[in-house]
């Protein structure tokens, strides 16, 4: 496509799908406006959030097997996307492929026993290379500030990225790129238009992508948000190379450090669309936890707690609709950094066949 028969796509939504979408989309060649209601420098959706683990197995055991595969799919993606993002902004962004950690206390080893037994019987003939079992001097080979734990297991096949850094260098790269990029700008969609709230004005495209999270419901009527809680704390005194997660009777903590020194440590999934600050039980909960993982903990500050709702439908799985000039893509649910990529090939195949254009990036 050049010139005047480039086709002309508007982007809803300038989260993790929206600036995946609008940049995989430009680098086919479309001529693409994002449009998003906060900032684009710090979304105020989800994916800002977000702790930016990679977990195709650690979500295996509480979600459907589709996830798993939209996942490996992901991780196969990543490198590549990471390495045209870092050529294209000669930036380094933190990607790391070093698997992930599952601990428990000596007290709640059941919980790690029953997490083992539920991830081997549906990984049937692979569990062996997927999960390793691991000794009190493994943990500490792998993690030397988890010397507290005796029993815990080792998943080598999953990642974590620097999210917050991702969506920035994205961000360059759109403008970089000449994607119109339209801040503070909220939007309804409809087949071939947006609609701007502020000032009614009606923009035509050849399709509008809507990728607008939770913003969506007006179209996406079985949509609904899962509120996650998240506090990021700071100390010099623990770094974990690796996404690292505590299983508890009543809460599974998960801790994933950033190369700021920041740690962003989560734990609740609520069934609620309730955006009020975080509880004090949930942040005490969350805190507990992070302290019995490394008592070096107690001295860290608490820079952030940040509440959101993950966009999902009943059955919990990512989508891509496809109607005459709009397409929709959403319900990445906990699953964005996970499956987003691979969703993001499912809206560009989408966008091939409405249009039968060549968009193939
Ligand atoms: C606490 C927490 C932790 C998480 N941790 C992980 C993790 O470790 N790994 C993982 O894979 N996933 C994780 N997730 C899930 C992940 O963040 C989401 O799946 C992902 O962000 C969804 O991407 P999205 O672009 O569809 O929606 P969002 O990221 O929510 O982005 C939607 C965007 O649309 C914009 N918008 C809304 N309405 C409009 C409108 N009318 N016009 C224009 N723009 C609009 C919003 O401002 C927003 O920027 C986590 C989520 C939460 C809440």
């Amino acid at each position: 496509m050049t010139g005047a028969n480039k086709l002309r796509i508007a982007v809803a939504g300038g989260g993790l799908l929206g600036r995946l979408a609008a940049w995989r989309l430009a680098l086919g060649g479309a001529d693409v406006s994002l449009f998003e209601a906060g900032e684009l420098r710090r979304p105020a959706g989800a994916c800002w959030a977000a702790a930016g683990m990679i977990s195709p197995l650690s979500e295996l055991v509480h979600s459907p097997m589709e996830i798993y595969h939209m996942g490996l799919q992901s991780l196969a993606l990543w490198p590549g996307w990471i390495a045209e993002l870092e050529q294209a902004t000669g930036t380094a962004v933190r990607y790391r492929r070093n698997g992930s950690i599952v601990v428990a206390h000596q007290r709640d080893s059941s919980q790690l026993d029953q997490f083992q037994q539920d991830l081997a019987a549906v990984l049937g003939d692979t569990a062996a290379a997927e999960l390793q079992p691991l000794n009190a001097e493994q943990i500490c080979g792998l993690e030397p500030d988890l010397q507290h734990f005796t029993g815990g297991i080792f998943l080598p096949n999953e990642a974590d990225i620097d999210n917050r850094h991702l969506l920035q260098l994205v961000l360059a790269e759109l403008q970089r790129l000449g994607v119109h990029l339209e801040d503070k700008t909220p939007v309804e969609c409809e087949p071939g238009a947006v609609l701007l709230r502020q000032g009614r004005e009606r923009r035509g495209f050849d399709l509008v992508v809507d990728c607008r999270g939770m913003g969506a419901r007006e179209l996406a009527r079985d949509l609904r948000g899962v509120r996650g809680e998240v506090l990021v704390v700071e100390t010099r005194e623990v770094c974990f190379g690796r996404p690292v997660r505590l299983m508890h009777p009543r809460y599974k903590l998960y801790a994933v450090s950033k190369p700021d020194g920041t740690t962003v440590i989560g734990a609740t999934e609520i069934e609620s669309e309730d955006l009020s600050p975080i509880s004090l039980r949930s942040s005490m909960e969350l805190c507990s936890a992070l302290y019995a993982l490394n008592p070096a903990f107690a001295e860290a500050r608490i820079l952030e707690s940040n509440v959101n709702l993950r966009p999902a439908v009943p059955d919990n799985l990512p989508f891509v609709r496809t109607g005459e000039g709009l397409i929709q893509a959403n319900g990445l649910f906990r699953h964005g950094y996970l499956c987003g990529p691979a969703l993001v090939c499912r809206l560009l195949e989408a966008v091939r066949e409405t249009t039968e254009s060549v968009v193939v990036q």
